[in-house]
């Protein structure tokens, strides 16, 4: 082991003597208490180290020990459910073992190595296997943990066990003498290797209709929610871990107050998965780095957590990534760049932010897995975005809105008036709707595309027209335009508003979500039908269809909604011009 001695110390950063041959990104121990930190600048004999623990009280001269080893996580059985820190230490082992305040030094394996997992091969010996090949299962819950072969790993199958194992006892062995456990460990910084991306041609379904049906993301996908403080990031985040339709879910909470993360550990356990009716934790991994823990271990949680998600794409599953919130990932950066007294960038970013950003966000895709034979798998990403005082101008909101493909722009004024989610309609974008075209109109409707189209129009149509009545007020308006005003409200709030905490419509699958536009769009058009023979905007609003259009969120029953699309039509088409 290469030892060293502390020289400085500048909060998280410190500087380290006699490291002649040490690695960037090697795992160091620093001190007595065995801080665990990263070599993040090598110059001469000397290694900058960020440190993932709180570094008051080291003092100049400390020994410093190279373990020469990258920073990894350990992949493997006993990933699901699982609640980390940002380098992937379990924080219920850590506060079991020292209470509710988390002591330095405190070392625990990502995966626990007592556990016997049941494991029943998929091979036999004589079996060539390669990088990605499923060598056996596991069952994790009600999950089929699949062992792969780790990547670049090859050779002939000469021994293959089966029965109960810990995840470090051998359970495959090589003809080159490979001895393959079911955990394998991966350097987080560097991206799982993958055989090529593919095209992301299958939404992301996730319930909320203002993403499914009008901004949607892909499985593979990008999307970045920026908005200010209260807009509703969190609770977005939150909505879809929880009814996103992926297999696995990692859900990084990043900087953000320990409070909040609170909730989402006391809650996840208790939600259940509406597809399937099985306990949501099983299929997620939490990672909390909150605003109390140190700045190192957060800028680490987000490559730690797209490492796991990578290690179960590479199953064939796919996965959906949420981290709240990257500026605060972002700051860990600035602090830890500050410290390098590195030459500050725009509002004393680091330079590299954006290639930083860039390369996280490339390691999303759908992709055909490394393997032989054909897997795929998908990590989707999802990133929350808290730029100071809600503006989009700063460095981190400005360098993850070139690289993702869907921007969820979350409003200030819409969530004070309490519209939820607070996607501001003409800001927001998707650039997957062409790619995505297909699967809808297999899946959901031949007219979904037209429908959206409209819906977009007619928006854009109301804030003009708003324009005009803020200057002139609504009676200078003529009918028809008094029509779409009439229109985009139920748009707005019969449609795009979603409350995360109602019991019927937390959840909106892709039929309702379709018929519900529907709906809406087919009052448009018989309204503009009976107007166009002289019927009256008034005598047309006092038709109780309107309450009923009112309460479509509440229907459990798609074929209400079917119903009312034929009572409007009937409705409206009976209506008499009045003389
Ligand atoms: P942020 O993380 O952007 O600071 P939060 O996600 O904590 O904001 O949301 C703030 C509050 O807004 C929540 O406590 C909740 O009352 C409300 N809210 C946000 N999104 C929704 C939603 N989809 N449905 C209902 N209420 C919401
Ligand atoms: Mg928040």
């Amino acid at each position: 082991m290469r030892e060293g001695t502390i020289s400085r110390i500048s909060g998280p950063v410190i500087t380290a003597r006699g490291m002649k041959g040490g690695r960037m990104y090697d795992v160091v121990k620093v001190g007595e208490e065995a801080l665990r930190g990263e070599i993040i600048r090598l110059e001469g004999d000397e290694a900058v180290i960020q440190v993932y623990e709180d570094t008051t009280g080291l003092t100049i001269g400390e020994n410093v020990e190279d373990t020469e080893t990258p920073l990894a996580v350990e992949l493997g059985p006993g990933l699901l459910s699982s609640i980390y820190d940002g380098v992937q230490r379990p924080l219920p082992v850590l506060l079991a073992k020292c209470g509710d305040f988390i002591a330095r030094g405190i070392s625990a394996p990502g995966l626990e190595r007592e556990r016997k997992w049941e494991f029943s091969p998929s091979v036999k010996e004589g079996d060539k296997v390669s990088g990605g090949d499923v060598i056996g299962t596991v069952r994790e819950f009600h999950f089929e943990h699949r062992i792969l072969v780790p990547p670049r790993v090859s050779g002939t199958v000469t021994e293959i066990r089966s029965g109960s194992f810990t995840v470090e006892e051998t359970v495959c062995v090589l003809d080159n003498g490979t001895r393959l456990p079911m955990m394998q460990v991966w350097p987080v910084r560097i991206p799982r290797p993958i055989r090529k991306k593919l095209d992301p041609v299958l939404p992301l379904v996730t319930g909320q209709r203002v993403f499914d049906c009008i901004f949607p993301v892909t499985k593979g996908g990008t999307a970045m929610i920026p908005g200010g403080f209260g807009t509703g990031k969190t609770v977005s985040e939150q909505t879809l871990a929880k009814w996103s339709d992926t297999q696995i879910v990692v859900y990084i909470g990043c900087g953000e107050r320990g409070n909040e993360m609170t909730d989402v550990l006391t809650e996840f356990p208790e939600l259940v998965d509406p597809r399937t009716n099985l306990p949501l934790i099983e299929r997620t991994i939490l990672i909390a780095n909150t605003s109390n823990m140190p700045v190192a271990a957060r800028e680490a949680s987000i490559y730690t957590g797209i490492t796991i998600a990578e290690y179960f794409r590479d199953m064939g599953y796919d996965v959906a990534l949420m981290a709240d919130s990257t500026s605060r990932w972002g700051e860990a950066l600035r602090e830890v760049s500050g410290r390098l007294e590195e030459m500050p960038g725009e509002e004393g970013y680091p330079a590299y932010l954006a290639t930083r950003l860039s390369a996280f966000y490339e390691r999303a895709g759908r992709v055909e897995c490394e393997c032989t034979g054909e897997r795929i798998g998908s990590v989707t990403v999802v990133g929350a975005v808290s730029p100071p005082g809600g503006d989009f101008s700063e460095p981190i909101t400005q360098n993850t809105l070139r690289v993702v493909g869907t921007f969820w722009a979350l409003d200030t004024s819409l969530a004070y008036r309490r519209h939820f989610p607070s996607v501001n309609w003409i800001k927001s974008y998707s650039l997957y709707l062409d790619s995505i075209g297909d699967w809808y109109v297999e899946h959901v409707a031949k007219d979904w595309r037209e429908l959206r189209e409209k819906t977009m129009y007619l928006l854009q149509k109301e804030v003009e027209l708003q324009e005009i009545v803020q200057l002139v007020g609504p009676d200078a308006l003529p009918e028809s335009e008094k029509a779409i005003l009439e229109v985009t409200r139920m748009i707005r709030e019969d449609f795009l508003q979603q409350s995360a905490y109602s019991d019927t419509d937390s959840f909106c699958p892709m039929e309702k979500q379709y018929l519900m536009l529907k709906v809406i769009m087919t009052y448009y058009a018989q309204m503009n039908d009976a107007m166009n023979r002289g019927v009256t905007l008034k005598q047309i609003q006092a038709l109780p269809i309107r309450t009923g259009i009112g309460r479509m969120k509440d229907l459990g029953n798609t074929d209400d909604l079917k119903k009312m699309i034929g009572e409007i039509s009937t409705g409206l088409t009976a209506l008499e011009v009045e003389k």
